[in-house]
């Protein structure tokens, strides 16, 4: 169950997607059968976020500038954020402006790769339905097609977008359940829990503060300043549940997860105020569907809508490395990957949409402003299966998860495909390093093998499907060394953040997702639209 999904309603909307399964199920049920007992080979990649291009920005060995370009606004970062704002940019009719990416593509953590087969996420690979009062979000959804009419003031969303059924199940005590929340097998204690649990959200969900916002919203500016709940920002998600007199193994197994899809880190590290967040925060239950949107690619395709209108100006492969005011501009110095030369960028006003361990190397004497930030490694693996991959009389989903697996189970990317049934299936495999100590698992991911890799991810899976090993044609591994911002204790109220978005002399602004604490696409794509209204108005200002 994603966030924001209610927990009671099982119900199954029944889908083409679903019948077709079904049909192609009952023509060949020979083909789909055990896999094959055979020599165990397939082919095998490794790549990842630029680490290589990224660590020079410790060494700078980069050569001396050798062109200079004159913009008006310089937007550092080409993730969801630095998109949003470039997209913002172009709304209010302001077109002078680059945009600088290290990678050869864009999107960031919501990249996508395509292999013969299917387009898969690299990471980000859903969004929830918006609340009903964001109204930019909802605008987005609209112009991107995503939401096709109104009714009753209520978005409709396209149905080929929402995610077909079925959409998520749990592999628990050798058998699939249906849905995430645990149920298969559980005690009446324990399922009397789990649903006390989901209650006491839904009452945390609608209530208010004293200036009558929401205590948990989305975006999180929007949150109340009422103090109410602050103290949750004090204690572990795992302290509150033990305080609140939880006990069900499944309910702590269940909160752990779904803390460490989103954040990273599990509830014995991450801050209770995220945690419950990651349940309250979404008021979409008035859409009456218990589904996200998803594309077999992810989120690479909102990062194609949000950067329809000015594709021109993103600059590819293209590393900024300093930045630095003189006099009343901003000179950005940047590496072009293609032509292997360095070029400064002279600008008026300079957008980071950068998170702030990188911005710790652009700048001189900001290192500090990076240091309350904590990023959990990821890595992610496509994987192709052949024909023999049996999903076990439990009609695949979107998102297969195991029940206390160490990683966070896969998706299967050919899940929104209209066309016929395909036979070799393409699925992606996620992966949290979850420990609080993420400088120790980052090493350990960079130094992991091609053997350790397949290790992790056999031995994994191979709990659901024994056979799975037998079945591979190849994986794909990207390695994210620093995954989505983790909100540790403290963090969400705590300095750093508050320090780290301060703008500089009115011309250099920090936006990133990192600096609302939570990472999810509204965040990135709200922090984007503000940086660049700031951007604006300050423009305005100053002619
Ligand atoms: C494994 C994983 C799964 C996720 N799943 C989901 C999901 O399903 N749904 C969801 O809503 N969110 C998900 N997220 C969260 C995701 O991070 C956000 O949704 C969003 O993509 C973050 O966007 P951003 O622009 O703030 O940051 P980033 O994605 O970090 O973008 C920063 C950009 O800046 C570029 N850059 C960095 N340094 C430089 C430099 N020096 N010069 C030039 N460019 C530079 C980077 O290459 C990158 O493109 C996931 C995150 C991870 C790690």
């Amino acid at each position: 169950m994603k966030n924001g999904v209610s927990y009671n309603s099982f119900t199954r909307r029944t889908f083409l997607k679903s019948l077709s399964v079904l049909a192609v199920f009952a023509l060949v049920p020979t083909v789909i059968t055990a896999c094959k007992n055979e020599v165990l080979k397939w082919i095998f990649k490794v790549t990842g976020a630029n680490h290589i291009l990224g660590h020079r920005l410790w060494t700078k060995d980069f050569p001396k500038p050798s062109e200079t370009v004159n913009v008006p606004v310089l937007i550092i970062g080409g993730g969801v954020t630095g998109l949003s704002a470039a997209r913002q940019l172009v709304k209010k009719g302001f077109q002078d402006f680059f945009i600088l990416e290290l990678e050869k593509k864009i999107g960031g953590n919501s990249a996508h790769g395509e292999n013969k087969l299917s387009k898969f996420p690299l990471a980000a690979h859903y969004l929830p339905l918006p609340n009903p009062d964001d109204v930019e979000l909802i605008s987005f959804l609209k112009e991107s097609g995503v939401i096709t009419h109104f009714e009753n003031d209520l978005p409709v969303f396209d149905e080929e977008q929402l995610c077909f059924q079925p959409q998520e199940r749990l592999f628990i005590r050798n058998a699939w359940q249906e849905g995430l929340v645990p149920k298969y097998g559980n005690s009446v204690e324990s399922a009397k829990e789990t649903e006390h649990f989901f209650k006491l959200m839904e009452v945390i969900r609608g209530e208010k503060g004293s200036d009558g916002k929401y205590f948990f919203d989305i975006p999180l500016r929007q949150c109340s300043d009422d103090a109410k709940y602050r103290y949750l920002d004090s204690i572990t998600m795992k302290k509150w549940m033990l305080d609140q007199s939880f006990q069900s193994e499944e309910l702590f197994e269940y909160v752990n997860y779904c803390c460490r899809d989103d954040f990273g880190f599990g509830i014995e590290t991450v801050s209770a105020w995220a945690g419950i967040f990651y349940f309250t925060a979404r008021k979409n239950q008035v859409y009456q569907k218990d589904v996200v949107l998803t594309w077999p690619e992810g989120n690479g395709r909102l990062v194609k809508h949000l950067s329809e209108s000015f594709k021109e100006k993103i600059k590819k492969q293209q590393i900024a490395f300093d930045v630095k005011h003189v006099n009343n501009t901003v000179e950005v110095l940047c590496f072009d990957e293609i032509q292997n030369k360095t070029i400064k960028y002279v600008a008026k006003k300079v957008i980071c949409a950068t998170p702030q361990y990188v911005n710790g190397y652009l700048f001189t004497g900001r290192g500090k402003f990076g240091k309350g930030f904590q990023y959990a490694p990821w890595f992610t693996a496509t994987i192709t299966l052949d024909y023999n991959f049996n999903p076990d009389n439990h009609p695949l989903s979107w998102d297969n998860v195991i029940y206390k697996s160490e990683g966070l189970g896969y998706v299967y990317n050919q899940h929104q495909s209209l066309g016929q049934e395909v036979m070799m299936k393409v699925i992606t495999y996620y992966y949290s390093f979850s420990s609080g100590d993420t400088a120790k698992s980052r090493k350990l991911l960079y130094k992991m093998s091609q053997h350790d890799f397949e290790k992790k991810i056999i031995e994994d899976l191979s709990i659901a499907h024994p056979d799975i090993a037998s079945c591979i044609k190849s994986v794909e591994v990207y390695k994210i060394g620093h995954g989505m911002v983790s909100p540790g204790v403290g963090f969400m109220f705590g300095k750093a953040k508050i320090n780290a978005q301060e703008s500089l002399n009115n011309n250099v602004f920090f936006a990133h997702t990192d600096l609302s604490g939570i990472s999810i696409f509204e965040e990135a794509f709200h922090q984007g639209i503000a940086v660049a209204n700031r951007v604006l108005n300050e423009e305005v200002l100053d002619s």
